[in-house]
This record gives C-alpha cells, sequence and structure tokens, in this order.
C-alpha cells in the first residue's frame, strides 16, 4: 500500500492544466438540464416533484432537476438500508477500502470534470473547486487505510489462560446530511466514512447541490460498491431531514451544515421513540465565526494577506473563513489600510472565467442574508470596501471590510457566511485573545505573530479546534490538520482526522478462557 500522501493542486498556470478546465467545463456543459432520479437499493426512481439545482452566477442556467424524496420513498429506503446493514456489515474491510481507493482513482481520473461541475453548481473560482475535488480524493485514500488500520481492533491485554480482544463493529443505519459549501468533499468524506466502517448510509445532500452528489454516487457504484449501501435521497430538509432523524432505525446521524440546523437534529435526536432499541449517536460540524489575531511583532503583510484570503476565498462561504480580526493597536492603522488596498484588488463575478478572484454566493437567501448583514455592519463599524451587491443574473456582492466595530457587535458574534470581514482593535495580545475568544463558536482561528511566547499563550489560551499559526485560517488538509470544532462549532467530531472513523463504530470486547 502507497504511504497516504495528500492529493496536490493543480497549478492552473500552466496552459495544459487550464485548457483541460476548458475543455472539463464544455463537458459538463453537455448534461447540463437533465433530470436525476432517486437511488434507493439501486433502483432509479424518478419522481414528478423535482429540486431544480441552479448555477448562482446565471440563475437562468439549469444544472439539473433531481427527483424528491417524499416520507413514503424515505421509509422504503431507510428500510432497504436496513435489510443491506445485515449483509454488508459482514463483508470484509479489504473490500469496503477497495471501493474507496477505486473512487478515489476514478475521480481523480475525472478531476476537472468534477470541479467544472462544482464551478458550475456552487460558484466555485477554478481553484477552489479543484481543492474541493482534491478534498474529496484525499478522503477517500486517507479512510481506506485508516480502515485497514482498525481492522483488527486495538490490542489490549491479556493474562495468562485468557485471551482478549477489542474490535470495532458497525453501528447501522447513518443517515448523512451534508452542505453545500464543500458539496462534493465534505458530502464524500462523510458518506464513505460511514460505508467504510460497515454502515449503510441514507444521503439527503444540500438542496442547492444535488447533481454533484449524484455524481458521486455513480462513482461508488462503478467502483463495486453494492446495491443499497448508498441510498441517494435529496428532500426537504424539514420533511425528510426531520423524519429520518426522528426514525427509530436511524442508528446515527453524521451531519455538517449550520447551528441553527445541527442544534435541532440533535435535540431530536436525542429522544428514544417507539420501536427505537438504542441512544442515536449524533456527529454535527456545525458553524464558525473564525478569528484572526495580528501581534505587534508580527510581518504585517503576511497578515493582510492572511486576513484577505482567509475571508474572501469562496466568497467567504468556508466555516473556516476569517470573519472577524482582531489586530494590535501599535499596527492596526497599517494593516487595515493594507486589507482595504488588497480587497479593493480583488475581482469577482463569473468564476468560470479564471481571473476573478471570486464567484457569486450560493443562492437567494443566501445574497439577502448576507446583504441586511451589510446594512448592519453599516451602523456597526466603519464601512472600508465593498458594501454592493447585485443579484439581477447571479448572486454577487462584492468583498466587504468593516473596520472599527466593537468585539460584541452582531457583526462580530453571528456567522455570515458570505465575504465580510469585521475588524476591531486590542490592546495588548492578551486582550486579543481574549476577543477572539469571545464567541459561541470554537472552529478555526490563526495568529499572525513572531513573538514565541505569544504563540505557546494562544496554543493553550484560544479555544478553537483549528488553530493555525503565521497562515489564513482556511484550507485544512485530510490527514495533516484533522478537522472540527468546539463549541457551537460541533461536537469536535475530527473529520480527516485519527479518530473520525471510531465516531461510526462501536468497540466489542470479547475475552475467553483457554
Ligand atoms: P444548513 O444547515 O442550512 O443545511 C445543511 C443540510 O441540512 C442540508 O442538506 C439541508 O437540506 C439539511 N437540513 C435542513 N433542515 C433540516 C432538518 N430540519 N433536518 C435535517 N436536515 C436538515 O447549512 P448549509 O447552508 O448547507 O451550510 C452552511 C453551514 O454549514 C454554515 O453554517 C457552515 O459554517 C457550516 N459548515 C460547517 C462545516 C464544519 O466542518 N464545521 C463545514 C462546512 C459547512
Amino acid at each position: 500500500m502507497i504511504p497516504y500522501k495528500h492529493e496536490p493542486f493543480t497549478d492552473f498556470t500552466k496552459e495544459e492544466n487550464k485548457q483541460a478546465f476548458l475543455d472539463a467545463l464544455k463537458k459538463v456543459e453537455g448534461y447540463l438540464g437533465q433530470d436525476y432520479p432517486l437511488i434507493i437499493g439501486g433502483e432509479r426512481i424518478m419522481t414528478e416533484d423535482k429540486i431544480v439545482s441552479s448555477n448562482p452566477a446565471n440563475k437562468e442556467e439549469v444544472i439539473g432537476r433531481v427527483s424528491k424524496a417524499s416520507r413514503d420513498l424515505a421509509e422504503k429506503a431507510m428500510n432497504i438500508a436496513n435489510d443491506t446493514f445485515a449483509t454488508w456489515k459482514k463483508v470484509k474491510p479489504e473490500f469496503r477500502a477497495d471501493v474507496l481507493f477505486k473512487a478515489a482513482a476514478i475521480i481523480r481520473r475525472r478531476k476537472h470534470e468534477f470541479s467544472a461541475l462544482l464551478t458550475k453548481e456552487a460558484g466555485k473560482p477554478w481553484n477552489e473547486a479543484d481543492a474541493d475535488t482534491a478534498e474529496a480524493i484525499d478522503f477517500l485514500e486517507f479512510y481506506g487505510r485508516q480502515m485497514l488500520k482498525l481492522k483488527d481492533g486495538i490490542p489490549v491485554e491479556s493474562r495468562p489462560g485468557e485471551y482478549n480482544r477489542f474490535d470495532y463493529i458497525p453501528l447501522g443505519v447513518g443517515v448523512v446530511i451534508s452542505p453545500w459549501n464543500f458539496a462534493l468533499a465534505i458530502m464524500a468524506g462523510t458518506t464513505v466514512a460511514a460505508l467504510v466502517t460497515g454502515n449503510t448510509v441514507l444521503l439527503k445532500p444540500a438542496s442547492t447541490t444535488p447533481v454533484v452528489a449524484y455524481k458521486f454516487i455513480e462513482v461508488l457504484e462503478e467502483a463495486g460498491m453494492p446495491a443499497g449501501v448508498v441510498n441517494y435521497i435529496p428532500g426537504s430538509g424539514s420533511e425528510v431531514g426531520d423524519y429520518l432523524v426522528d426514525h427509530p432505525k436511524t442508528r446515527f446521524i453524521s451531519f455538517t451544515g449550520s447551528r441553527e440546523v445541527g442544534s435541532r437534529i440533535y435535540e431530536r435526536a436525542g429522544k428514544v421513540n417507539e420501536g427505537q432499541i438504542w441512544l442515536k449517536r449524533v456527529i454535527a460540524e456545525m458553524g464558525g465565526k473564525d478569528t484572526i489575531v495580528v501581534d505587534n511583532e508580527a510581518d504585517l503583510e503576511l497578515a493582510a494577506q492572511s486576513i484577505v484570503k482567509s475571508a474572501f476565498g469562496f466568497s467567504g462561504q468556508k466555516c473556516s473563513a476569517c470573519s472577524r480580526a482582531v489586530i494590535h493597536e501599535d499596527v492596526y492603522d497599517q494593516v487595515v489600510a493594507r486589507v482595504e488596498e488588497l480587497t479593493k484588488g480583488l475581482t469577482y463575478g463569473d468564476p468560470t472565467d479564471p481571473t476573478n478572484f471570486a464567484g457569486p454566493v450560493i443562492d437567494q437567501n443566501s445574497f439577502d442574508k448576507i446583504m441586511s448583514y451589510i446594512e448592519i455592519g453599516k451602523q456597526e463599524g466603519r464601512l472600508v470596501a465593498g458594501g454592493e451587491g447585485d443579484s439581477s443574473k447571479g448572486y454577487f456582492v462584492a468583498p466587504t471590510v468593516f473596520a472599527d466595530v466593537a468585539p460584541d457587535a452582531r457583526i462580530m458574534q453571528e456567522e455570515i457566511f458570505g465575504p465580510v470581514v469585521a475588524i476591531t482593535k486590542a490592546k495588548n495580545f492578551d486582550e486579543a485573545i481574549e476577543i477572539a475568544n469571545n464567541t459561541d463558536y470554537g472552529l478555526t482561528g490563526a495568529v499572525i505573530t513572531n513573538n514565541r511566547h505569544h504563540i505557546e499563550q494562544a496554543r493553550e489560551d484560544f479555544h478553537v479546534g483549528n488553530l493555525y499559526f503565521n497562515r489564513g485560517c482556511t484550507g485544512a488538509i485530510v490527514g495533516y490538520q484533522p478537522f472540527g470544532g468546539f463549541n457551537m462549532s460541533g461536537t469536535d467530531s475530527k473529520a480527516g482526522g485519527p479518530d473520525y472513523l471510531q465516531l461510526h463504530m462501536q468497540g466489542k470486547t470479547t475475552s475467553e478462557m483457554f
């Protein structure tokens, strides 16, 4: 087995890579607008009721019309997943891992096609789409290998005449509910973590990005995943989502999305319903309000670059995006001025055009929410850059910077999930860390400093799941920076980490006397 190494990013300054991506965009354009069925037990089921997925950069362009699961179809999928669990749990871990390795190889061969589809369906600029696809490949390669490491359990002690074992066994049927912002990577990662550990899955992808999820299920099928192991059931979150979360046969829920929906799922899953003989397990990865702290002894150019890149990459629509910056008063004016300059130099628009740094935001709701926060920001701080939006053709919001914002202002506390960053001033490093911790969330953070004592202080006191020094706060790599947050950012389930798969299994101890 080749040791795990993360998938490299594509260098689009090379002409051949650029051409390959343009070809992939053409290929994807060739299949836009099709109808897609549900996949339940391998059976394709077309429904009348459809979710229409459209291009957020060009609302008129339909990416696909995806069949929508009703409660009856969700029930059918649950029964099939439950039946399939009886056989899938007995399938050797090597077989399950091989499905992941082959799926990785298939996606790697069709890498630009998947990325081009993300550009169309999620509005991702080329490099962001490429990183999303690379991360999906990484999850497949990484979790496949992790399963092989865990397949014989973990050694425990035995005494003379006694043989003790500690093995991991699967849980049962898992409901996987994924977000649109890493429409391939997170959807794929959460799905395959559940299936490689021997569970069966009901996948409810985000309603804005269901087509890429369908294409991924086709890849799993091609890689040899038996029918019924993963069932593809797009549908309304409140209807199908609640139904499956409440279902007595649901053994666990793997959710990534907003705090609001995650908290709702956590609460509902806590109730033991009639016919249910277990306590459901919930893996919930939720929102963030992520801070970059800039010290007075720091590389100020690096600080400004890190803030701008982390705040505006993929239009700030990452749970790890920098949405607040806390800057030492000694260097405040200088860093704010440079952030302003860099932000005003950013181009945004159609993401199929690689000269645009950023593309659209995902939909009208998101556009409206971001624009309303920009209005709030105008009351709470000094608008330094951006502030405009235009949703006539697609959902475009200018990269927006507010300075001189109070630490407890709404735009400093609430997740906006768009290209808006709020900046505040701190008297000293202690106060900067205090402000950084002053949110309900705890996902990512970064500290730009050359002071080693401050690095150590932040390592202990800056309470986030992913803390970075002298770099931005986005871009965790599977297997290198296990990802997941504290407090209202979720259950600290570290995706891409060494103990992630165990969350999908239960430990069984056996002890034999000789
Ligand atoms: P969302 O919560 O609106 O939706 C996520 C998923 O939940 C979708 O599939 C949606 O259809 C489904 N859903 C909605 N209502 C439901 C219900 N009642 N029951 C079950 N499912 C339901 O989130 P989103 O807008 O897709 O994604 C953005 C959010 O995700 C942001 O808050 C972001 O910070 C967070 N996020 C977190 C991480 C992480 O790793 N912590 C990663 C990516 C995104």
